[in-house]
C-alpha cells in the first residue's frame, strides 16, 4: 500500500473538487491559487503516480497534453469530451470491446491494450456555436474557394 503524502493529497483533492480533464499545469495553477505550497514537478510526479495505480484517468489531448480526471466510473471505459468547454461523460463501448478482442486474435497477439478517446463539442457548445453561427449574416466572409476534388 502507498503511503499518500500531503502533495499527493492535495492533488487528489484539488482532482475530486473538479469535474472535467485538466492538464498538470492547470491543477498546479489551481493548487497555487489557493496556496499550495507544491511545485509542478511534484504535481506531474503525483498525477502519474494516481494514474499508474489507477485512481485517476489519463487521456491525451490533440495537441499532445495529458489531460487527468478522476472518474466516476472504476475499471476500463472511454471519454466522450468536449474541445470547448472539457465537459466529460464516461462512455462503454462494448461492440468496441469485442472488435478489439476479434483483431487481437485473429492476429495471434494476446495482452493487446488499446485506449480511445472522442473529442468534439458537447450539446450546450453545439448550440452555443450555432446561435452565434445564426446571430452573423451570412454574406460576409464567402471569399474561400472550396476545396476541389482534382489534382
Ligand atoms: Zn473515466
Ligand atoms: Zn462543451
Ligand atoms: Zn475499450
Amino acid at each position: 500500500m502507498q503511503r499518500m503524502t500531503r502533495q499527493r493529497q492535495s492533488v487528489y483533492e484539488e482532482l475530486e473538487r473538479l469535474d472535467d480533464f485538466r492538464s498538470a499545469q492547470q491543477i498546479f495553477d489551481d493548487l497555487q491559487r489557493q496556496g499550495h505550497r507544491v511545485g509542478l514537478a511534484t504535481v506531474y510526479r503525483n498525477l502519474q503516480s494516481l494514474s499508474e495505480s489507477d485512481e485517476v484517468d489519463v487521456l491525451r489531448a490533440a495537441d499532445g497534453e495529458c489531460l487527468y480526471r478522476l472518474c466516476a466510473a472504476h475499471g476500463h471505459h472511454h471519454h466522450l469530451v468536449c474541445r470547448n468547454c472539457g465537459h466529460t461523460e464516461e462512455i462503454s463501448m462494448a461492440d468496441v470491446e469485442s472488435w478489439v478482442t476479434e483483431i487481437a486474435r485473429s492476429h495471434g497477439y494476446t495482452a493487446v491494450e488499446h485506449s480511445i478517446e472522442l473529442f468534439g463539442l458537447c450539446a450546450d457548445c453545439t448550440a452555443e456555436l450555432a446561435a452565434e453561427t445564426a446571430g452573423t449574416p451570412p454574406s460576409v466572409s464567402t471569399g474561400a474557394p472550396s476545396a476541389r476534388g482534382e489534382n
